[in-house]
């Protein structure tokens, strides 16, 4: 049978140590043994079920693993304290001194800035290459590539990683297909189009309350226990580990991911196709006219929709600056970066979760001063939303109202 993310996580079953509904947390940060031996033996990496120190693994981390490698598909998964967290261990682990790296030219602007800039001190070398082009990402490859690297969907210019076609030319040259899915969780599964490993923000979609940083790591069980190896793992001795406490909160809210972005896609598709109709220059994959919107019919599942996210360019960081304020005035949403809230979060890329890629290289990506990101919110009555949007774009003479189609 197919797989069914929503239903692995469906099927999933915990009981907490009285027989609560919900697993117990764990609140230590280190574990007993009755005998030196297996204490050992679990440093040893040899003695499965044993916990030894909290920075290794902890009982709530390992559930909310057991739940990401459902959602995934993948055979484990290990939680992160940030997807920052997640993608740094990704690459040290899959990377030594000289390496090199081929990644796309738009992914979130701070692992931009961690393979730019941070990496050059381990000499790691980057190709940035636009991976919707397969010519492009073929000819970037040396002797010397240990992953090739893209977002599903790309922060923040929408664009469709093939994910297929992408983890043939991996498998080919023998090079892990690394992909980040923080924008489009339940709607697209790398791992079953062909990637490797998948990472995700657990900060955005999956958790949904703006309230934490955390990510994951999704994987075969070799490279995540390799990652919490004791003597070599980047995850164990770089430290980014995700406290107990916040696993579990993360566990809870992943019961309602599915109906989340759901309502997230159903209201962007919404707004994306009305704002298209008044001329607005809006991109969204869920339409016709966005450019991966085929790849994107090919690789989805449906039922999940085209995500939350679209971004709309007003022309000039004058005019986004203006209508953000004036949405943030009216209740439409926060002037904020991140993604996946209640609420619709606004910002404008270029100076804020982009400002790290230097200008020139924003303006020959396509990423204009005047572009806005939403991540739309889970509004009850979503013509209502637009209709105060239209009612903020029109005061500010972004549109006129003669110029709109409803
Ligand atoms: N990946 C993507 C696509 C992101 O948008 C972000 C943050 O915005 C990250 C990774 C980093 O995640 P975190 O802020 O949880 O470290």
């Amino acid at each position: 049978m197919d797989f069914k993310a929503s239903d692995e996580l469906q099927d999933l079953q915990y009981f907490g140590e009285y027989g609560g509904v919900n697993p117990s947390i764990s609140d230590s940060s280190t574990y007993t043994f009755l005998s030196a031996k297996t204490m050992f033996d679990t440093f040893e990496g040899n003695t499965e079920g044993c916990y030894l120190y909290s920075r290794h693994s902890s009982p709530s981390n390992l559930y909310l693993g057991e739940a990401l490698a459902a959602l995934e598909g993948t055979e484990t998964a290990n939680v992160t304290a940030s997807g920052m967290g997640a993608i740094s261990a990704v690459i040290l682990q899959l990377c030594n001194a000289g390496d090199h790296i081929v990644s796309s030219r738009t992914i979130y602007g701070g692992t931009y800035a961690l393979m730019k800039n941070f990496l050059k001190k381990f000499n790691i070398g980057i190709s940035f290459v636009d991976t919707t082009k397969l010519d492009q990402v073929a000819m970037a490859i040396t002797p010397k590539t240990k992953m090739i690297y893209c977002e599903s969907v790309s922060n923040p210019l929408l664009e469709v990683a093939d994910i297929r076609a992408l983890s043939k030319l991996a498998t080919k040259h023998n090079t892990p297909l690394v992909v980040d899915n923080t924008f489009s969780p339940l709607s697209i599964s790398p791992a079953k189009l062909g990637a490797d490993i998948v990472i995700h923000s657990l900060t955005k979609f999956i958790n949904g309350t703006s309230d934490c940083v955390a990510g994951a790591v999704c994987g075969t069980k070799d490279f995540c226990l390799g990652l919490k190896d004791v003597n070599n793992g980047a995850g164990m001795l770089l430290g980014s580990t995700l406290d107990s406490l916040r696993a579990s909160s993360i566990l809870k809210n992943m019961r309602t991911l599915h109906i989340r972005i759901k309502k997230h896609s159903e209201n962007a598709m919404y707004l994306a196709k009305n704002f298209e109709k008044d001329g607005l220059r809006v991109v969204y994959p869920g339409l016709k006219s966005h450019m991966g919107h085929e790849v994107m019919k090919k690789q989805y599942n449906m039922e999940y929709g085209f995500g939350g996210l679209m971004t709309l360019d007003v022309g000039s960081l004058e005019n986004a600056n203006a209508l953000m304020e004036l949405m943030q005035k009216k209740h439409l949403g926060y002037l904020a970066v991140s993604l996946g809230f209640y609420k619709t979060l606004f910002s404008a890329p270029g100076t804020s979760t982009s400002s790290e890629i230097p200008m020139e290289e924003q303006l020959e990506m396509g990423l204009s001063n005047g572009l806005i990101r939403f991540s739309i919110g889970l509004d009850d009555h979503i013509h209502r939303t637009y209709i105060a949007m239209k009612g903020c774009l029109n005061e500010l003479g972004i549109i006129y109202p003669q110029e709109s189609g409803t």
